[in-house]
C-alpha cells in the first residue's frame, strides 16, 4: 500500500485565490485589510522569510508594510512600534519578530499586540478563545493542518488523534483545533512513555517534533492520515543516504543545493500511511495561506460591525 499524498501546495494555492476574492469584495466596501511584519536586524535569511511573506501578502491584493528597527532595538522601542502599529486602523494584522534579540522581552512585547490585529495567534486571549470555541484568531501552521485534514475529506469527529510536540504554536493550538473538532486527543512529548505504541492507535498523527524522520513505520496504524509538521535541513551525506538512498528526485535537490528537507517523518511511512502530508509541499504552503486568511479575518472582525457587508466572520 502507498499512502495518499496530501497536497498542501495545491490546497494552498485554492485557500490563496479565495482570500484574493475576499480581499475585492472587501476593497470594493472601502476596505483593504493590512499587515505590518517587524523584522529586527538585518539576518540575511529572516530577512527572506519576511520579503517572502511581505510579497505573498501582496499576490492577493493585501496591503503589507516591513518595519525594520536594528539589532540593538529596546523593549521599549520596539513596544512604542507594536502601539503604533495598534492605533493605525489600516493595519488589521501585526507579526512580531521571533525570536528576538536577548536584550528583548519578546513575552512582553507579544502581549502589547492588540489581540484583535494577532494574525499569528500567539496572544493569550486569542490562546483563551481558541479553547472556550469563541471566534478569535487561531496560529496558522495549527490552522493549516485542519485545513488539509478538512478539505481532503479526512474525517476528525470521532477519531483517535494523537499529536506529538505540545510547542504553544504548534502542538497544544493542534490538539486544541482537534478536539474542538471532536476527535480523541493525546499529546505527546519526550517523556511520553512508549511513544511509538501511544501512536500506534492513532487515526490522525500529527508530528510536530523537530527530529528529522524520528516517525518510523512502528509509530502508524496502517491506514493512519499522517501530518508532518517537521522542516528539518540534511545537509551531510551520510544523513542523506539514511533517508533517500536511491531517490532520484531527492538526489538532484540535494546535488544542486547541498542540502534538502525532511520532516519528521521517515520517508518509510509512506508504504503504511493511509494518506500523509510530504515535506516540502505539504503544511508548510499552508502556513503562509493561512496568514492571509488570517489577516483578511482580523480586518472583518475588526470592522464588521461598521461596515455591515463585512459582519459575517
Ligand atoms: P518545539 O517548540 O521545539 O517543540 C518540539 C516538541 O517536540 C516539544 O513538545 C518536545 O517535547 C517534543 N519532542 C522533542 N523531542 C522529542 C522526542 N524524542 N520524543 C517525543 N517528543 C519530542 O518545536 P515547534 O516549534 O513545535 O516545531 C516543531 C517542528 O515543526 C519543527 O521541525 C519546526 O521547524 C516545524 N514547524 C513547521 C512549520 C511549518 O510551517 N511547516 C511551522 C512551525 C514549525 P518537550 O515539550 O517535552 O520538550
Amino acid at each position: 500500500m502507498s499512502a495518499i499524498i496530501l497536497d498542501g501546495s495545491k490546497i494552498a494555492s485554492d485557500i490563496r485565490g479565495e482570500v484574493a476574492a475576499e480581499v475585492k469584495a472587501m476593497s470594493s466596501a472601502g476596505v483593504r485589510p493590512g499587515l505590518a511584519v517587524i523584522l529586527v536586524g538585518n539576518n540575511p535569511a529572516s530577512e527572506m522569510y519576511v520579503r517572502g511573506k511581505v510579497k505573498s501578502c501582496e499576490e492577493p491584493g493585501i496591503y503589507s508594510e516591513k518595519h525594520t528597527p536594528p539589532e540593538t532595538v529596546s523593549t521599549e522601542e520596539l513596544l512604542d512600534l507594536v502601539q503604533d502599529l495598534n492605533r493605525r486602523d489600516e493595519i488589521d494584522g501585526t507579526l512580531v519578530p521571533l525570536p528576538s534579540p536577548p536584550q528583548v522581552d519578546s513575552k512582553k512585547v507579544l502581549m502589547a499586540v492588540d489581540p484583535a490585529k494577532d494574525v499569528d495567534g500567539f496572544h493569550p486571549v486569542n490562546v483563551g478563545f481558541l479553547s472556550t470555541q469563541r471566534p478569535g484568531l487561531v496560529p496558522c501552521t495549527p490552522a493549516g493542518i485542519i485545513e488539509i485534514l478538512k478539505r481532503s475529506n479526512i474525517p476528525i469527529a470521532g477519531q483517535d488523534a494523537v499529536v506529538v510536540g505540545r510547542s504553544d504554536i504548534v502542538g497544544k493550538p493542534t490538539a486544541m483545533l482537534l478536539i474542538n473538532g471532536n476527535a480523541t486527543v493525546t499529546v505527546c512529548h519526550s517523556k511520553t512513555r512508549d511513544l511509538p505504541g501511544v501512536c500506534r492507535r492513532a487515526d490522525i498523527l500529527v508530528a510536530a517534533i523537530g527530529r528529522a524522520g524520528m516517525v518510523t513505520r512502528d509509530f502508524v496504524k496502517p491506514g493512519a492520515t499522517v501530518s508532518d509538521v517537521g522542516m528539518n535541513k540534511i545537509s551531510e551525506r551520510e544523513e542523506f543516504d539514511q533517508f533517500f538512498k536511491g531517490n532520484e528526485k531527492r538526489e538532484q535537490v540535494f546535488t544542486a543545493k547541498g542540502s534538502t528537507l525532511i520532516g519528521d517523518v521517515h520517508p518509510e511511512v509512506e508504504e503504511v500511511a493511509g494518506a500523509i502530508t510530504p515535506v516540502p509541499g505539504g503544511v508548510g504552503p499552508l502556513t503562509i495561506a493561512m496568514l492571509m486568511a488570517n489577516t483578511v479575518r482580523a480586518a472583518r472582525l475588526r470592522r464588521g460591525s461598521r461596515v455591515p457587508e463585512l459582519s459575517r466572520a
